[in-house]
């Protein structure tokens, strides 16, 4: 497995530090919907100390939605992410798991455009279920950007089956030939940082948000539900990034009061897989719970579809946003 956790990354510490805190509970939104401490990160670290076995951490370990939020707010900077995918490396195949296994075959895997670009776009399974708006996504990379079409990758890391290296040798290299490589697929920043370190890559939101025409288009009643995945694959550059947005437009954002970002979807690995879905409900009613709100702008599609389907807002894309700005 070619990663797991960023070689730079703080969070380095493994299980047998977890000192029981509980400061990863709150915002986890695995633990907020089900409310069952087994299927939060310290319930997973509690049981490990206790000498579980990965076997009796089964369905705790396919909850999981890797959102990032709980690893800054640990003090014992566990690599709790990680600590999901090398578990889940471990577990019996499931039919999606091994559906993925046989799909990451090189043959099977289709072929990413090869000649080089000034942008590249890498939109995850969310932007591609989108058309409409992986169009609007490119035209606003500009002429001659394309896009790639490695979900199979994506999902891989998420769930800990191996990658072939052959994989890797098809997806990687039309993407380090880019000058920007900007990414939809958040689940995917920390991954290709590590292994293209010297590319300039960007995620989807925090890119398009960072023009001032898409900021001076948002205001107070604006919900902006920032991608969680990206955000926390970045965390302390993120939060200086979007505390100023907040600053110079008063929008509301789905952080809390550590600045950890909570998503809207709950969009986990058994769901990724087409296995057992959760419900959002509770969770997109708790994130807009006395807010004043007018208008929601997401960042990924899975919050988008799932506040869409839970709320009676109207609720659009950055892409949109951005697309409405450009004219
Ligand atoms: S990555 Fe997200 S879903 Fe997984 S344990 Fe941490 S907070 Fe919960
Ligand atoms: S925040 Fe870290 S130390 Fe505290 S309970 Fe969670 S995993 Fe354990």
């Amino acid at each position: 497995m070619p990663i797991v956790t960023r070689p730079d990354s703080t969070y380095r510490a493994d299980y047998a530090a977890c000192s029981g805190c509980t400061l990863c509970v709150p915002v986890c939104p695995v633990w907020r919907q089900t409310r069952d401490l087994r299927m939060s990160p310290e319930g997973r670290c509690k049981a490990l100390q206790h000498g579980a076995a990965v076997a009796d951490l089964v369905h705790s370990l396919e909850t999981c939605t890797l959102c990032g939020a709980c690893e800054p707010v640990c003090p014992e900077n566990i690599a709790l992410m990680g600590m999901v995918r090398n578990l889940r490396a471990q577990l019996p195949d499931s039919p999606g798991r091994a559906d993925l296994r046989a799909r990451l075959q090189p043959a099977d895997i289709p072929k990413n455009p090869t000649a080089s670009h000034e942008a590249i776009l890498v939109p995850g399974a969310g932007l591609r279920s989108k058309p409409e708006l992986l169009g609007l996504a490119l035209k606003l990379l500009g002429e001659g950007s394309s896009s790639t079409t490695n979900d199979d990758v994506s999902l891989a890391l998420d769930t800990g089956v191996e990658i072939p290296p052959s994989v890797l040798d098809e997806f990687l290299p039309p993407l380090s030939a880019a000058r920007h490589i900007v990414v939809a697929d958040g689940g995917l920043v920390a991954p290709l940082r590590t292994w293209l370190p010297k590319a300039r890559i960007s995620p989807l939101g925090a890119w398009l948000i960072a023009r001032p025409e898409c900021r001076a288009a948002i205001g107070a009643t604006d919900f902006y539900v920032i991608d969680t995945r990206a955000y926390h694959a970045d965390y302390e550059r993120m939060v200086l990034h979007y505390h100023r947005l907040r600053e110079e437009r008063g929008v509301q954002l789905n952080l809390d009061l550590q600045r950890i970002a909570i998503p809207a979807n709950a969009q986990n690995q058994s769901q990724r897989l087409g296995e057992t879905p959760l419900d959002n409900a509770a969770h997109v009613s708790w994130l807009l719970k006395g807010r004043k709100v007018n208008r929601v702008i997401t960042e990924t599609i899975e919050d988008l579809v799932a506040i869409r389907h839970h709320s009676l807002l109207p609720v659009i894309h950055i892409t949109e946003l951005a697309a409405m700005q450009a004219h």
